[in-house]
């Protein structure tokens, strides 16, 4: 989807060549990549954001770009809201990343004299939490967005949105190569953006992953990216007190066949137990949708710092996690991946999450 000029959204273009059929790369629209490439045309001091909580696919997209826009000349700091889990630390160029939480001033004085904000893997202002969003509302920058999450805000000059993408660093990889057909994408860029297609798709296993997005990924292994050593820095780096919490996990798991339905609620106190830290609950609920018949999952997770339950949705098939995010824990996100909050006691959210359920019970039998 383009916004605001509403052009019709790109297509996977193809032709014949004798017996194969080759598909091209999707690329941006020709008005916009001209508003983009006037946008970029001088030097600029440009900042890239990325959503609070950064997952791979928002920070391998910040630095992956970081490092295209920085070869073109321009003064690029990335800055996240708050920190983000040990296992992305080895990217390449995460040293030069700013946290918003950690040095409010010194992000506050780049955000005020950026000419360009890119807001990357999201797209709305209140994804970046309450802290940062109104040094992002007062800035008079021009502000690109690139994501893939659905009901994009109107508030960039150039939103470049499209829901069927994998990943919004598959978007970055489209969005260079549209303004720049010849690039070449070096180790470091390649590395990022492969790793957040990596994590976005499941190590490309969910529905998101198109043919377009194996051949990205081609193009960006032929560009020297270690693919093994990705996904070993990004999997294989548990703590046995993480295997341990994954247990605590599978210990408070609730299945309910009727609803095909598992969830996993996690206190305060498991996680102190278990010496928890950011990131160390990743993936975990995904194991719910891996339970023969169930097509919703979810995990429920207290923080007491935060005074809020922070939740996990995933689903199989036509089940829509976005929209039951959206209507009930103040949430949102994909189809099938989805996010949200409750700022009751967990007890209350479990509750509450249950009586709604039967509401959902068609759709959650007619899901696949
Ligand atoms: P996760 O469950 O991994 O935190 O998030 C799953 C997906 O939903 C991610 O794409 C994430 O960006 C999105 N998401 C998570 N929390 C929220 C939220 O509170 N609001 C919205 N709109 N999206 C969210
Ligand atoms: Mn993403």
């Amino acid at each position: 989807m383009w916004i605001p000029s509403q052009e019709k959204k790109p297509e996977i273009s193809f032709f014949r060549l004798n017996a194969f059929i080759v598909y091209s790369l999707v690329l941006m629209d020709k008005k916009t990549v001209s508003e983009v490439k006037n946008i970029l045309d001088s030097a600029k001091e440009i900042a890239i954001v990325g959503h609070r909580n950064p997952d791979g696919d928002a920070i391998g997209s910040s630095l992956g770009l970081y490092f295209y826009l920085k070869n073109l000349g321009h003064n690029v700091t990335v800055i996240m809201p708050n920190d983000f889990p040990d296992f992305l630390k080895w990217l390449p160029g995460v040293e030069t990343i700013k946290i918003y939480e950690k040095d409010s001033t010194d992000c506050d004085a780049m955000l005020e004299k950026a000419d360009v904000i890119f807001t990357l893997d999201f797209n709305t202002l209140e994804r970046v939490g309450q802290t940062m969003q109104p040094s992002l509302e007062k800035s008079d920058a021009q502000f690109i967005m690139i994501d893939h999450h659905q009901q994009p805000a109107d508030y960039a000059v150039v939103t470049y949105s499209d829901t069927s993408m994998s990943s919004t660093c598959e978007m970055v990889f489209h969005f260079i190569k549209s303004l720049d057909p010849e690039v070449k994408f070096s180790k470091d860029m390649a590395t990022n953006l492969y790793t957040g297609i990596m994590t976005d798709t499941g190590s490309f296993r969910y529905a998101s992953t198109s043919s377009t997005t194996h051949r990205v990924i081609a193009e960006l292994m032929d560009c020297g990216v270690e693919n093994s050593v990705i996904h070993q820095n990004i999997f294989d780096t548990n703590t046995p007190e993480q295997i341990k919490l994954l247990g605590t996990a599978f210990d408070n798991m609730t299945i309910l066949m009727d609803y095909k339905t598992a969830f996993i609620t996690l206190t305060q106190d498991d996680l102190d137990a278990h010496n928890f830290k950011k990131g160390d609950t990743e993936g975990f609920v995904n194991y719910g949708l891996s339970i023969q018949g169930v097509v919703f999952a979810a995990i429920f997770i207290e923080s007491k710092q935060d005074q809020i339950i922070k939740i996990s949705f995933r689903s199989k098939g036509s089940f829509s996690v976005n929209d039951f995010a959206r209507n009930h824990f103040n949430g949102g996100g994909h189809e099938n991946a989805a996010g949200g909050r409750s700022s009751l006691t967990l007890d209350e959210t479990i509750e509450k999450f249950i009586s709604i359920l039967p509401t959902y019970k068609d759709a959650l039998d007619h899901a696949i």
